[in-house]
């Protein structure tokens, strides 16, 4: 008979997936999942400020922008005091990766996919316009598409792509990283 692993030795295997996925991924900190991330109470925001994150005081409530300056090569650069929201989300790949339902290799494939449909969108927005890879993905999306309305002809043609692009990717994350009813670390 084996000996079941201890709990600290399940917990210590569960650490390690996540660390290895979300190491390759970043999509909940890089813009591309959300725009913001709200502050908790208990989170100190003095701290923050001198970690690099600028908050600010918008509707009532404490946040930051993302794409997140403290993400850096797909690593938080300031993990063991990351806001509360960061701490509790788990998108549904990790998620169903922790609770075995899918492999380590099959979530990864899917973060991979999503990766390369946001360099796919990024090309194009190139091609329509100038684009500021410091602004979330959505906002980014959305001026230039405001800002190619007129396009006309086969100069719409990237437009139309983009905008099919995009609507794929968050159909996507909907279904398959975004988590219903659960607070996310940012909004979408
Ligand atoms: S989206 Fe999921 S896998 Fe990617 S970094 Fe966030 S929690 Fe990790
Ligand atoms: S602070 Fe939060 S949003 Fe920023 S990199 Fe760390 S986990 Fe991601």
């Amino acid at each position: 008979m084996t000996d079941r692993p201890s709990i600290e030795q399940t917990q210590g295997a569960i650490d390690s997936l996540a660390e290895r996925l979300c190491r390759t991924c970043g999509l909940c900190c890089n813009g591309v999942l959300f725009h913001l991330v709200r502050l908790q109470t208990g989170d100190l925001l003095s701290e923050f400020a001198g970690l690099g994150l600028k908050i600010r005081r918008k509707k009532g409530s404490d946040q930051f922008s993302q794409p997140c300056p403290a993400l850096e090569n797909c690593q938080c650069t300031i993990y063991s005091q990351r806001p509360t929201r960061c701490r509790r989300f788990e998108c549904q790949q990790l998620q169903r990766a922790v609770q075995g339902k899918i492999t380590e290799a099959e979530a990864l494939l899917q973060i991979q996919g999503v990766q390369q449909r946001v360099r796919q969108i990024e090309t194009l927005m190139e091609t329509l316009g100038k684009s500021d890879p410091k602004r979330p993905l959505m906002k980014r999306y959305e001026k230039v598409m405001a800002e190619s309305v007129a396009l006309i002809g086969e100069e719409r043609i990237p437009r139309i792509e983009l905008e099919r692009e995009m609507e794929e990717l968050q159909w996507i994350l909907d279904r398959e990283f975004r988590v219903i009813n659960q607070e996310g670390p940012g909004e979408v």
